[in-house]
């Protein structure tokens, strides 16, 4: 019998979970569930319901595993422990300096509904969090770096976007070549913000806007920009539609470290991701970690877990028999 997957929540992430189910034959969709008028969202997959969010209760047995696919700002911190409940549950919560929070919540949630709820799951935090850990349990001895990029950041495209006299905005981390090859060359360098990451922005101006206002403006915000190198171009609407309308992103996690008796050896771990299509990636991840959370709910266990806790061989629909014959 394959897998009932459910998604709640259907903006980039749920419809990006829809394409990654049809390419995982172990798995089936059962039903979409949002917030919004059902009848007016469409989804791709034919005989399959959206329903509201509040009928989801009734999908408590016709559901193995719902992946949650709201904003990590206000939607999963109540969602995921209120779906821990009643399911087991996949999140993708980016929100780094609240993830023990958020497991206190989701574990104590899950233990109650005798549920897994997998939490942060996506590429960072996910696959970039993991190569972290790895990188570090192996070489103690050594410099972790994590470069972001080329990529669309969707919170700086909304800052801009909230500038007086912005009428459309895109912005793109990029991680700065110097930087990454000095790590690379096993430098070791202490890098700054600065000389870590340039931003550069793509905005479409409100008619009569004052461009140069505007570009100082971005440049000087705090937290967003004052720390970056930022360059601002003008476009036209049409240009940012046409040439800037994906949402691609990527980076690198690289860890420099030494070993031998005097540290005389010197070793490079990295691990690089180039993406075009940022949501339907981090839905990829999310479907393979909702393949354990129904292995780990078949064998009774309950509570919260991140990337961190489960083993790799739970992710693949293959056997362990032909892992260990093809893969490892
Ligand atoms: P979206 O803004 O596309 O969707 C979030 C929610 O908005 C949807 O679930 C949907 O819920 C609601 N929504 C309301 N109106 C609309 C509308 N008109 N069209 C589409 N959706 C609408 O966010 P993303 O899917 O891009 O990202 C979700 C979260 O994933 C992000 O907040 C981010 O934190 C996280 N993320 C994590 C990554 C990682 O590596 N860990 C990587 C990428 C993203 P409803 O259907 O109920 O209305």
């Amino acid at each position: 019998m394959s897998i009932r997957i459910g998604i709640l929540g259907y903006g980039n992430l749920g419809r990006g979970i829809e394409c990654a189910i049809k390419q995982n034959t172990d798995m089936e969709l059962a039903a979409v569930f949002t917030r919004r008028d059902p009848s007016g969202v469409t989804i791709q997959t034919e005989g399959v319901p959206v329903c509201s969010v509040s009928e989801a209760k009734d999908w408590k047995d016709k559901i193995d595993v719902m992946i949650l696919c709201g904003g990590s700002a206000t939607d999963l911190p109540e969602q995921t422990p209120e779906y821990a409940r009643m399911f087991n549950v996949i999140d993708s919560f980016d929100t780094h300096a609240r993830i023990p929070e958020h497991y206190a919540n989701v574990d104590a949630a899950a233990k109650e509904g005798n549920k897994i709820g997998i939490i942060s799951v996506g590429w960072d935090p996910g696959m970039f969090s993991l190569n972290r850990l790895y990188a570090n349990a192996i070489l103690p001895d050594g410099k972790d770096y994590t470069f972001w990029g080329k990529g669309v950041s969707q919170g700086h495209s909304d800052a801009i976007r909230r500038v007086e006299g912005v009428k459309d905005a895109k912005q793109y981390t990029i991680p700065v070549d110097t930087a990454l090859e000095a790590v690379r060359n096993g430098e070791n360098p202490e890098l700054t913000t600065r000389q870590k990451h340039t931003r550069e922005c793509f905005v479409v101006l409100e008619e009569g806007a004052d461009a140069a206002k505007v570009e100082e403006e971005i440049k000087t915000m705090p937290n967003y920009f004052s720390d970056y190198d930022t360059t601002v171009h003008f476009i036209s609407e049409e240009e940012l539609k046409r040439d800037h309308s994906g949402i691609p992103h990527g980076g690198f996690v690289l860890r420099s470290g030494k070993t031998g008796w005097n540290g005389e050896n010197s070793h490079l771990i990295e691990y690089s991701l180039k993406l075009d299509s940022n949501p339907e990636f981090t839905s990829s991840v999310l479907v393979a970690y909702a393949r354990a959370a129904y292995r780990l709910s078949q064998e009774g266990q309950s509570g919260c877990r991140t990337v961190f806790d489960i083993a790799p061989a739970y992710l693949s629909a293959k056997s362990g028999e032909e892992l260990r014959r093809t893969m490892l």
